[in-house]
């Protein structure tokens, strides 16, 4: 009976095609592609324009529902399985490309619109532009991306994706809409200020301060040539020195760096690609020339990258997920965690040994943000999800990780429930009491995606 006039009130927000409770229809909506367990879902619902999503959040508040905004629903850590039941806010039909501006170069978006679409629309429109996009599926969303502190190929010159945000058009949790950046007071979306910046609320907090309906984000001039300069390193300890200096030389647009035993001839070796851009072949072989340089006298190899990894890795956004379901289990998920630099080698030697521990080839990646001044990591375990005693083990090395990111002085990223929790349990008191008045001022009812960075 409850679910019937709630079915009804959200049938005539959205239209009777666009709302479901049914069994089939949920149960997608119960899970993710990661190792969380399945939780339960009361409606899906997907809203066309900024007025419904207005209407649903009265809705939602009269009847103290929880809301679940949701893009892609990719992140593997279960963000978007509501935690105490409640409507799935599905945003893929809020899919308009408004505008790319190519002299102020930004592109605002609904929230709904995936990297795979703004990719191929600039790729079709306007050629000379990229945006920064994960290597995560094409259907994950921008918003749902640059909203978790996402990064990709130009992190290491520009800085991760929340960063690039320069304004949101937002549903708070009262059903008013908000504009943040400049766009409060300019019809240009070009940047986040010079006004009290309040974006950072709605980065990292998981849907929990309000419902993202249009966004801002920067793009950038395409290079004439990329390029990969391929190394290999023994000894991780000599992994920051050569970090410091790759970045002193500015030449780096990426930086990934990864350890896997599979294939067998990288077992043992960190491996390293940094990813070059010029205009012209003797401009790259000059940077070239300088990085080899540099691996040499920091102890790692300069190596021809075989032709197999370059066309995997050339292709931006590369085909992550067939590179970490190597098991074809169908399942893997990743702690992921920005690591003060120092911590590096320690990160990777003690992830390995946990992997090891619970069966899994260690399979570890990084990729430096903003010069040197993050560095986030990629602890992945890949599973087979018809085997739950397999999902578990997973489920167990990646808590042990999270513990482990926590004591090496990181911060796991786009966490779990589970990570959620140990992150609150170290975070410093008079944080967590900030977040909750926040919390609370903006979402009295609690009705934002209830469960996450929830402060008892
Ligand atoms: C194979 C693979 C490779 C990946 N590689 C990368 C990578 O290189 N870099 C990277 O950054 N990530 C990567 N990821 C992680 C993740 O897929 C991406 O970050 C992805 O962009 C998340 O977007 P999404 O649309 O799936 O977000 P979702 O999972 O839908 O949402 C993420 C969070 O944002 C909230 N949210 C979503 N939309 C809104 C909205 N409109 N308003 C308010 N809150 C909202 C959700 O509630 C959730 O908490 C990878 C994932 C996979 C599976």
């Amino acid at each position: 009976m409850y679910k019937e006039h709630i079915l009804n009130d959200l049938e005539n927000i959205v239209g009777k095609d666009y709302v479901s409770n049914s069994a089939e229809d949920l149960y997608i909506y119960s899970q993710d592609p990661g190792a969380s367990l399945p939780r339960p879902v009361d409606f899906v619902v997907m809203p066309k324009k900024v007025e419904e999503i207005q209407e649903i959040v009265r809705l939602a508040n009269k009847e103290n529902i929880p809301i679940v905004p949701m893009g892609g629903g990719l992140t593997l850590s279960g963000l978007i399985i509501p935690v105490k039941g409640g409507i799935v806010l599905d945003m893929k039909r809020m899919d308009q490309i408004i505008e790319i501006n190519e002299t102020s170069r930004y592109a605002l978006l609904e929230a709904g619109v995936t990297t795979g679409a703004l990719l191929s629309h600039l790729n079709d429109y306007h050629p000379g532009l990229e945006p920064p996009i994960p290597d995560a599926p094409p259907s994950a969303t921008v918003a749902g991306n640059v909203l978790i502190h996402g990064s990709g190929y130009l992190s290491q010159r520009y800085g991760d994706h929340g960063s690039l945000i320069n304004g949101l058009e937002v549903v708070l949790a009262n059903g008013e809409v908000c504009k943040f950046g400049s766009c409060a007071l300019s019809d240009y979306w070009f940047g986040r200020g010079p006004i009290p910046d309040f974006i950072g609320l709605f980065t990292s907090s998981f849907g929990t301060m309000g419902i993202i309906t249009k966004l801002s984000i920067q793009l950038f001039t395409k290079p004439k040539m990329r390029e990969i300069v391929f190394g290999l390193l023994k000894d991780p300890k000599d992994l920051p020195e050569l970090l410091l200096k790759v970045t002193e030389t500015r030449l780096a647009e990426d930086v990934l760096l990864g350890m896997q035993d599979m294939p067998e001839w990288m077992k043992g070796y960190i491996f390293l690609m940094v990813y070059i851009t010029g205009d012209s072949k003797e401009d790259m072989e000059r940077q070239v020339k300088i990085l080899k340089r540099i691996y040499r006298k920091a102890k790692a190899r300069f190596m021809k990258a075989p032709q197999k990894m370059i066309n995997i890795y050339m292709d931006k956004p590369i085909f992550a997920a067939g590179a970490a379901d190597y098991r074809k289990g169908g399942g893997f998920e990743y702690v992921g965690a920005f690591i003060p630099l120092e911590k590096v080698p320690e990160a990777y030697e003690r992830a390995a040994e946990i992997s090891r521990k619970y069966g899994i080839p260690p399979t570890i990646g990084s990729r430096l943000i903003g010069g040197i001044h993050t560095i986030v990591m990629f602890f992945s375990y890949s599973f087979n999800r018809a085997d739950p005693k397999d999902m578990e083990n997973a489920r167990e090395a990646l808590h042990e990780t999270n513990q482990l990111a926590l004591e090496l002085g990181g911060i796991p990223w786009k966490a779990e429930l589970d990570g959620q929790k140990l992150m609150l349990q170290k975070m410093d008191p008079n944080y967590k009491k900030f977040l909750k008045n926040i919390k609370n001022l903006l979402d009295p009812n609690g009705i934002m995606n209830p469960g996450n960075w929830e402060v008892i």
